[in-house]
């Protein structure tokens, strides 16, 4: 499509419960929404960066800074027609801003897919879901205070129908929690940590403990960039290592998985900076017979839309950070995914209508923007 102009917006939406992890708390989850608009055409992302700098040096207000001055401008400068696909030699010299970017692209990909009928599902996957197609449902549970509450939260996690469970963990937070979230799952969930890159190798007999829970992965233990004390720490503890602030590229992710430093990969393609590399990474997995699965960023519907298609992808073995809206919203801007439990484990419908497969609800929308600017031709 020619992009003739680019809304920007802010929304937020309130949480059912604060989350928290080792690198911070959320209490409101504020979001940069991006809609493209070009002759017949329209496009809907959503930015994955969080409303502090915690997770990664991405945040609200500096991502949408940068798509308001960086991004968006070459966007409209663009004489022709662009697709998702040129995007990378658009913003070649552009460093960083992986988040900014690849809500640019998301919005590219579902005016494509709006104009072409087909969903981002089957842009994705080399075999496409059907028409019915199902993802497991994945919950992460944040970090709490006691045993106790974590354990009460991992049941009603597993009452709801989430046959994956996603523990935080933090140094001080981790044996005693971990124990009582295997115990309140039973043996047959899927359970797994994510330590958010809170421990360093000095840790590791903390760690290998954990190897005693039977967990599918523990989740980035150690700093991100520290690839080499992952390789040594994946030596001295049976459970499978996960790595996912350190994946920043296909690159990255190749040569931690050629130097044993993960041997599970956590697929987030606001993380890449475009959702077409973080379904090649899935088309390498699938190629090596490597465990991947997708992740979440606390996302709103687009990106909860957009996870789920990505999701469905066949290199995505297990379950990834798919969970129902309600998980953490009263509120979204467009209608909420739900789980369903029919049998077994639960699972989450993959949107199959053209690009992301959701309607935005534009009253919702006009009620929780705090923030917005058009930007035109
Ligand atoms: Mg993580």
């Amino acid at each position: 499509m020619r992009v003739e102009a680019v809304e920007l917006r802010v929304i937020a939406l309130p949480m059912v419960s604060p989350f928290t992890a080792s690198h911070g708390t959320v209490s409101t989850r504020t979001a940069v929404i991006v809609r493209i608009l070009g002759g017949e055409d329209e496009g809907w992302g959503e930015c994955a960066a969080l409303p502090e700098p915690t997770y990664s040096e991405e945040y609200v207000d500096g991502a949408y800074l940068a798509l308001q001055e960086l991004l968006v401008p070459r966007l409209l400068a663009t004489e022709g027609p662009i697709t998702a696909t040129d995007l990378s030699s658009l913003f070649v010299d552009i460093i960083g801003h992986p988040m900014a970017k690849a809500s640019i692209e998301l919005a590219l990909l579902d005016a494509h897919g709006r104009r072409a009928s087909t969903s981002l599902a089957q842009f994705f996957a080399p075999h496409p879901p059907g028409p019915s197609s199902v993802v497991p449902a994945g919950v992460a549970i944040g970090l709490l205070e006691t045993p106790e509450a974590l354990a009460t939260d991992v049941s009603t996690r597993v009452a709801e129908g989430y046959g994956r469970i996603k523990v935080k963990i933090a140094p001080g937070r981790d044996i005693a929690f971990v124990r009582a979230a295997r115990e309140a799952a039973g043996a047959s969930i899927a359970l797994s940590v994510d330590a958010n890159g809170a421990y360093s190798l000095g840790d590791a007999k903390t760690l290998s403990d954990l190897d005693a829970f039977n967990l599918a992965y523990i989740e980035q233990p150690l700093a991100a960039d520290n690839l080499l004390d992952h390789t040594e720490l994946a030596r001295r503890i049976s459970t499978p290592v996960c790595l996912d602030e350190s994946l920043t590229s296909a690159v990255v992710t190749r040569e931690a998985l050629d130097m044993g430093a993960c041997s599970v990969v956590c697929v987030k393609a606001p993380r890449y900076g475009s959702w077409l590399e973080a379904a090649s990474i899935l088309d390498h997995c699938a190629g090596l017979g490597i465990d991947a699965w997708v992740g979440g960023m606390l996302d709103c519907g687009i990106g909860r839309a957009a996870n789920i298609a990505l999701a469905a992808h066949p290199g995505a073995t297990f379950a990834g950070d798919i969970a129902a809206t309600s998980r953490f919203f009263t509120e979204d801007i467009c209608a909420p995914f739900n789980v369903s439990v029919p049998s077994g484990n639960g699972t989450i419908t993959v949107p199959v209508g053209p690009g992301l497969g959701v309607t935005i609800d534009s009253g919702a929308l006009s009620k929780l923007t705090i923030r917005t600017d058009i930007m035109r031709r």
